[in-house]
């Protein structure tokens, strides 16, 4: 199905959950203001929704996770970057990205060196506090640090403490039929878990609703591609990640719901730039600094979060379903510094990103001591430098709560460009 197919949300898969408890809607149950109108529908007030997901998104106690605990959920904890959710869905399980919080690792300082990246330290952090309780934790060795990761958390933990290895070598013959293999052990390890098979039916309907979340999402970026006016990136941030926290049908129906509010926004352009933001593959720069972004210029596309759109096309639900999402990851995927694949050079991707969202800068970032992205931003430097496309280079931590510098940096950037257009 292509992009201009009407977005409907997959109804609840009939053998995927576990009761009528596990059907609820997360989100509406922690937050009062998305209660609805006692008819079943939540209201239709984008201010609300914006702010109900901004809460939950930036809250470490995870209220969403603890609530389906409540009901009985199993919960299946995966690091970034890109996870086969559909996996854990199939098992009637919440997949919850984990992507480390804005906390203090007074903890999970002691189990790491001081030169690592604070996306580590704080994943850690939550679960050793007892903020967000798992059932198991995936992580992939995308890094040094991160594949140190599982070893770490498992000593910490009696749950399932796995690595899933995506292939290093994304050109070879046999990537897909390898990825599709190790698909097939996680789900094993899901499985056991969950405490019941997970069918290829299942996963051919959690592959539907996925699709769907993939398509919703997309509409979303092409929104701030085509009228970035309408839909700040620090307001379609929270839409996308707070998918990691709740059930994907309810993200698909607070996606309908939210898309239809901002194409109803009247149309208010203005004179600004227009830039791609480049660096939140992994650790995620705080909600403010995207906010401050959006107050100095449009930012048009970036690559936060990317992992939880990752696959830019629906995977075929029929045929062998693991094999469909491994041949996904490799042939129908965008970019990040940590796939290797030579039919994706990393500048040329950027290039191509500016290209397709009509943006005339970049914003080249990266988290303080992440190897694969500050590697990736002197690349992405030299082939902007080589086109003359202006670019502002910048570092962040997930933790900093002091924007100013950066705040008039940027806005002397900007008005660099405006003034030279
Ligand atoms: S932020 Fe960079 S260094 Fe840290 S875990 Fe992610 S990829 Fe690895």
């Amino acid at each position: 199905m292509d992009d201009a197919s009407p977005i409907v949300p997959a109804p609840l898969p009939a053998s995927n959950g576990s009761g009528e408890a596990r059907a609820t809607a997360l989100l509406a149950a922690v937050d009062p203001r998305l209660a609805g109108n006692g008819a079943g529908e939540p209201p239709g007030d984008l201010a609300a929704l914006l702010a109900a997901c901004r809460d939950v998104v930036e809250d470490p106690a995870f209220p969403t996770v603890q609530r389906w605990r409540a009901d009985g959920g199993k919960v299946v904890g995966h690091f970034q970057v890109y996870f086969p959710e559909e996996i854990v869905h199939a098992a009637g399980l919440l997949p919850v990205k984990i992507r480390g919080a804005q906390v203090e690792p007074r903890s999970a300082d002691s189990r790491f060196g001081s030169y690592l990246c604070s996306i580590l330290k704080t994943s850690l952090e939550v679960a050793l506090s007892g903020q967000i309780a798992l059932d198991m934790f995936v992580t992939h060795p995308i890094c040094d640090a991160a594949r140190n990761l599982a070893g770490v958390w498992g000593r910490n933990f009696d749950y399932p403490c796995q690595i899933l290895y995506l292939p290093q070598n994304a050109n070879s013959r046999h990537a897909a039929a390898y990825l599709r293999h190790e698909y097939d052990r996680l789900r094993r390890e899901i499985e056991a878990v969950a405490g019941r098979a997970v069918t290829d039916d299942d996963l051919r309907r959690s592959i539907g609703v996925f699709n769907t979340n993939r398509r919703l999402i997309r509409r979303l970026y092409e929104i701030r591609r085509t009228a970035p006016w309408k839909l700040a990136v620090d307001e379609a941030y929270v839409l996308v990640t707070v998918g990691g926290l709740i059930q994907r049908e309810e993200h698909n129906d607070l996606l309908v719901r939210a898309i239809a509010a901002i194409e109803a926004r009247p149309d208010a352009p203005q004179d600004r730039v227009r830039v791609v933001f480049e660096g939140g593959f992994c650790e995620q720069p705080p909600l403010d600094l995207l906010r401050v972004m959006a107050q100095s210029c449009y930012v048009v596309d970036d690559d936060l979060m990317i992992g939880l759109r990752f696959i830019v096309e629906d995977v075929p639900p029929e045929g062998d379903p693991l094999f469909n999402l491994a041949e996904a990851y490799l042939e129908r995927s965008t970019y990040s510094p940590v796939q290797h694949d030579l039919r994706k050079p990393k500048e040329r991707m950027l290039l191509e990103r500016l290209h397709g969202a009509g943006a005339t800068a970049a914003i080249l970032t990266a988290a303080k001591m992440c190897e694969p992205g500050l590697e990736d931003q002197v690349a992405y430097a030299h082939a902007l430098d080589d086109l003359g496309i202006p670019y502002f280079v910048s570092e962040f931590e997930q933790n900093m709560s002091s924007f100013e510098h950066l705040e008039i940096q940027l806005e002397t950037f900007v008005e660099r460009l405006l003034f030279a257009a």
